[in-house]
C-alpha cells in the first residue's frame, strides 16, 4: 500500500514539476503580451487650423499616449524639425500652438509618446501660412543686370525703390537672368560679388538667364547656393532631372503668387557649349531643346499646372527668352502661344523694354513686359483686390547713375562701394608673366612726330597672336580672326595684371564661333587686308591661318554708303592661304572663332558671314577669353612663340611684282 502512496505521491510529484515547468515556459510570454496590448501607443490623428500667422494644432485623444511631440517641415526642406511637446492627455491640453510662422507652406506631424513602451507617428498635415495684412502686394522684376549695378537706377537706388515702396506694398523682387556677367566686376570674381549684392537688395527669387552659365556649370551651381534666394527654371535639366525647382510659389497680401522660371534653350549656344557636356564630349545638360518648340511648351505648362494644383491665385512667368528671329521657337510669343495658366510673363534676354499683350492658346490675352539692362528700368506688377493685373516700367536715364545724382545713402550704396573698391585691388592682381613686350606698336619705327606707329591695324604682331589664338582656343575653332582695332593697348613685359587684360578688350564683345566656307574666310581676309600697308580697324589678327598680301595689287573690293563689304571685281592681294598648313578650300567649311561685333554685327564692314550658322553665339566676353586662355591654356606664362614683336609669321606682305616671283 505504501508503495502504492509512495508511487502515487512519486508520479503527482513529476506531473506538478511539469506543470510548474509548463508555467515557467507559458506564463512568461502570456504575461509580456498582454502586457503589450495594455501599454501600447495609438497613431494620434490631428487637424490644424490656421488663422493668421497662429496655427493651432489639435490632437485627437491617442490610445496610451503620454505625451506628444510636434515637429514641423516647410515646403522645400527634406527634414522635419521638432518644434515642442504637448506633456498631458487632459481633453483640454491636447492643442498645440505654433505661433509667429512666417508666410509658407508647412507640414505638421504629431508623436504619441508613453515612457519605453513606443511611439507612433499621425500623418502629415499640410497647411499655408499667409498673413494678410491689409496691404496690397507689388512684384519689382529686373533681368539683364549683366554687373551694371551702378549705372542707372544702381542697386542702391533699386533698394531705395524696394525701400519705399514696403510702406505700402508687401514687395516681391525677382530677376529674370544675366545678372552675373558683363564688366569686371564679374569677371574678376567669377559672379560672386554680384550674388551678394543681390543678397543685400534682398532678391526673392531669380532665373538663370545663358550668362549665368559663363564661369562654368561647377562655378555657377556653388554661386546658386551662395545666393540667399532660390533660383528656379521649369526647364534646366541634367539628363532630364530638373536641376532646380521650377516654380516657386510665395505667400503674400493672403494669396498664393507662383513664380514660374524659363530659361531659353538658346543657352546651349549662347553660353560656352563645352560646359554643359560630360569630359567625353556629351550634353548632359539642356533646355528642353527640340527643333519644334513643344518639349519647352510641355515643361512650362507643367509648371504651371502643378503650381495651380498647389493652389496658386496667380501665377508668373520669369523668363529668359526675348523677342530675337533667330530664337524661334523659343520667343516669349512661342511660348505664350503654346500654353495656358499664365496670368502675366516677365521677360528677359533681348534688352527690349517692349510692353505687348499676346493671346495664349485658349485666346486669353497674357502681358508681357521686359525691362531692359543695366538697370535703366526696374519693371513692375501690381495685382490689385478685384485681381485686375497690370504691368509696366519705372524708367531711368541709363547714361546717369541715380546713386550719383541723387546722393544715395543706403545699406546698399555703402556695400557697392567696399565692392568697387575690392574689384579695383583685384585688378592689380597679378595673372600671368611674359618675357616678352606684347606690343601693338612697331618695336623701332616711329611716325614723323616720334610717336609709336600703331602697326596691330596694318599686320601681325605678337600681342595679335595671342588675342587670336585665345580665341581660336576658347572656341575649339578651326581658325579664329580677331580685328586689329579690337586690340586696343600693348602688355609690357614682366606681372601681367586683370588690369593690364581688360584694358587690351575694353568693349565687352563676345566670342562668337560661325561656321564658314572658304569663299567667306578669302573674302574676309581680302577685306581686311583691302588697305595694307595703311592702317584699317578691320586688318585681321588670325590663328589657324597664314597667308600672303600682295600689296603691289590694288584692292578691288566694293562696299556700299555705309562702308559694308559688298564683293570683290578684280584679282585677289591675299593669296596662299592655309588653314593649319593646308591650302584653303573655297568650298569646304571651317569652323570660325570671332566675336560678335565681327560675325554677326558687320563689324569693320564684315559682311560676308551674314547667313552663316552660329554655332555659339556671344559666349564669352572678350577679356574673358584672354584671361581664360592665359591662365588655363598658357598655365600663366607666355610662351616663346609670341616672343617676336612681329609675329610668328603667319602674315606675309609681298611688296613687289619681283618678290613674288
Ligand atoms: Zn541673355
Amino acid at each position: 500500500m505504501l508503495k502504492i502512496i509512495n508511487r502515487f505521491l512519486r508520479a503527482k510529484c513529476i506531473l506538478t514539476i511539469a506543470f510548474l515547468m509548463v508555467l515557467v515556459l507559458v506564463l512568461p510570454q502570456n504575461i509580456s503580451k498582454a502586457a503589450d496590448e495594455v501599454i501600447a501607443v495609438g497613431r494620434p490623428r490631428i487637424s490644424v487650423s490656421v488663422n493668421g500667422d497662429s496655427v493651432i494644432v489639435t490632437i485627437k485623444k491617442t490610445e496610451n499616449a503620454a505625451r506628444y511631440a510636434v515637429y514641423i517641415k516647410s515646403a522645400g526642406s527634406t527634414k522635419y524639425e521638432l518644434s515642442g511637446y504637448v506633456e498631458k492627455d487632459g481633453s483640454k491640453k491636447r492643442k498645440y500652438k505654433l505661433s509667429g510662422i512666417e508666410d509658407g507652406s508647412y507640414a505638421v506631424k504629431v508623436k504619441a509618446l508613453n515612457g519605453n513602451a513606443g511611439s507612433k507617428s499621425s500623418k502629415a498635415h499640410n497647411f499655408v501660412v499667409s498673413k494678410d495684412n491689409g496691404k496690397d502686394f507689388m512684384i519689382l522684376f529686373t533681368s539683364d543686370v549683366h554687373c551694371g549695378v551702378d549705372r542707372g537706377f544702381t542697386y542702391a537706388g533699386l533698394k531705395a525703390v524696394k525701400d519705399s515702396l514696403s510702406k505700402e506694398h508687401n514687395v516681391l523682387l525677382v530677376d529674370d537672368g544675366d545678372s552675373i556677367q558683363g564688366e569686371p566686376l564679374g569677371t574678376l570674381t567669377k559672379g560672386e560679388a554680384m550674388i551678394e549684392l543681390m543678397n543685400a537688395v534682398g532678391y526673392d527669387v531669380a532665373i538663370p538667364g545663358n550668362h549665368e552659365f559663363d564661369y562654368g556649370m561647377d562655378r555657377f551651381l556653388e554661386l546658386a547656393d551662395k545666393a540667399g534666394f532660390p533660383y528656379i527654371s521649369c526647364n534646366f535639366n541634367k539628363e532630364g532631372e530638373l536641376v532646380f525647382a521650377p516654380y516657386v510659389i510665395k505667400y503674400v497680401s493672403g494669396k498664393k503668387i507662383a513664380f514660374v522660371g524659363i530659361t531659353t534653350p538658346k543657352t546651349i549656344t549662347s553660353s560656352t557649349p563645352k560646359y554643359f557636356m560630360d569630359d567625353n564630349g556629351n550634353f548632359i545638360y539642356g533646355f528642353m531643346q527640340d527643333q519644334s518648340g513643344e518639349k519647352l511648351y510641355a515643361a512650362v505648362q507643367n509648371a504651371v499646372d502643378s503650381a495651380r494644383k498647389e493652389g496658386a491665385d496667380y501665377v508668373v512667368a520669369m523668363a529668359h527668352l526675348g523677342n530675337e528671329a533667330n530664337c524661334v521657337p523659343w520667343t516669349y510669343v512661342d511660348v505664350i502661344t503654346h500654353t495656358n495658366g499664365i496670368d502675366v510673363f516677365l521677360d528677359g534676354h533681348s534688352h527690349d523694354t517692349d510692353y505687348v499683350v499676346v493671346n495664349n492658346k485658349d485666346g486669353q490675352p497674357v502681358q508681357r513686359q521686359a525691362c531692359g539692362t543695366k538697370l535703366a528700368c526696374i519693371g513692375w506688377v501690381n495685382i490689385d483686390s478685384a485681381g485686375k493685373i497690370s504691368t509696366g516700367l519705372y524708367t531711368w536715364n541709363n547714361n546717369e547713375s541715380a546713386l550719383k545724382l541723387l546722393g544715395l545713402k543706403n545699406d546698399l550704396s555703402d556695400i557697392m562701394s567696399n565692392t568697387v573698391d575690392s574689384v579695383n585691388n583685384k585688378l592689380e592682381e597679378v595673372v600671368a608673366y611674359s618675357d616678352y613686350d606684347l606690343t601693338i606698336f612697331d618695336p623701332v619705327a616711329k611716325d614723323e612726330n616720334g610717336n609709336p606707329i600703331r602697326i596691330v591695324r596694318m599686320t601681325e604682331t605678337n600681342l595679335g597672336d595671342l588675342c587670336a589664338d585665345a580665341y581660336r582656343d576658347q572656341a575649339g575653332a578651326d581658325i579664329a580672326i580677331v580685328n586689329g582695332g579690337g586690340i586696343r593697348v600693348s602688355i609690357n613685359k614682366g606681372d601681367i595684371t586683370y588690369r593690364d587684360i581688360i584694358n587690351v578688350h575694353p568693349f565687352g564683345n563676345m566670342l562668337t564661333v560661325v561656321e564658314a566656307t572658304g569663299q567667306q574666310i578669302l573674302d574676309a581676309l581680302e577685306w581686311g587686308c583691302r588697305t595694307t600697308p595703311s592702317s584699317t580697324g578691320g586688318f585681321p589678327q588670325v590663328s589657324g591661318l597664314t597667308f600672303e598680301i600682295h600689296t603691289y595689287l590694288d584692292s578691288t573690293c566694293t562696299a556700299d554708303e555705309n562702308k559694308m563689304f559688298t564683293g570683290i571685281t578684280g584679282e585677289y592681294r591675299v593669296k596662299n592661304v592655309k588653314v593649319n598648313g593646308e591650302p584653303l578650300d573655297p568650298d569646304k567649311t571651317y569652323t570660325l572663332a570671332s566675336h560678335d561685333y565681327m560675325l554677326l554685327n558687320n563689324g569693320d564692314g564684315y559682311t560676308m558671314f551674314d547667313g552663316c550658322k552660329v554655332l555659339q553665339e556671344s559666349v564669352k566676353l572678350d577679356n574673358q577669353v584672354l584671361i581664360d586662355y592665359l591662365e588655363e591654356t598658357l598655365n600663366g606664362k607666355v610662351s616663346e612663340k609670341y616672343s617676336d614683336p612681329y609675329g610668328d609669321g603667319r602674315i606675309v606682305a609681298v611688296e613687289g611684282f619681283e618678290d613674288f616671283r
